[in-house]
């Protein structure tokens, strides 16, 4: 019942811009002011560059409780994905540990994975890997606390023979996250782990 007035209701409210939360003309997913102010990703493993609407979008996403933008986020990067197609077996998310997922409600990753599963063909693994160490927040550690923070933190399981995965999540930073569970999928049997996030973080060298 809550799923069907859910649906109703996104007939009649307007679509909102995740980054302003400003009604839009629905035929893109940031309004005009906003897109005029986000900077695609230098690299193809992300959309975004992390900053502006995109940094506000994806706080709502994860920090107040806006889950319905997972659909939207995800849809975002489905249209990105193309560079995939063919190239992987299955997309997983990267987890949180379920102490955090139960305080949140849900996993903002996999939020992301399933819209961008299903326009790949492919399915979304939610549950062959898992964060078996709840690691302290990582964004005020620098890079060799993060590797060490991080280390060890994911496990595998029921990987059933799929190869190649496409590994997803919200935001990558040093990549040292991303880096420990692909070491864990490989572990756990893929033979290729590529890694694609909404937003990467520029980050700027000390000096
Ligand atoms: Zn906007």
């Amino acid at each position: 019942m809550r799923d069907l007035l859910g649906g109703l209701l996104s007939l009649v409210a307007p679509l909102r811009c995740p980054g302003c939360d400003e009604p839009t003309a629905g035929s893109t997913v940031f309004c005009t002011s906003c897109t005029a102010l986000i900077e695609p990703a230098s690299d193809s493993g992300a959309v975004y560059e992390y900053g502006g609407p995109v940094a506000d979008a994806i706080q709502r996403f994860k920090y107040d409780a806006r889950s319905e933008l997972g659909a939207l986020l995800g849809s975002v990067m489905a249209e990105e994905a193309s560079q995939w197609a063919g190239r992987v077996d299955a997309v997983v998310p990267v987890p949180l540990h379920w102490r955090r997922r139960r305080a949140r409600g849900y996993d903002q990753a996999a939020l992301l994975a399933r819209p961008l599963a299903s326009s790949l063909g492919v399915p979304a693994l939610l549950r062959c890997l898992r964060r078996v160490r709840n690691t302290p927040s990582q964004v005020d550690l620098p890079h060799a606390e993060r590797q060490r923070n991080i280390a060890g933190a994911f496990a595998t399981s029921a990987l059933h023979g799929v190869g190649r995965v496409l590994l997803v999540d919200d935001v990558r930073t040093t990549g040292a996250t991303l880096g420990a569970a692909s070491e864990a999928l490989r572990a756990g049997g893929a033979s290729e782990v590529h890694t694609f996030v909404l937003a990467a973080r520029v980050l700027v060298q000390a000096t």
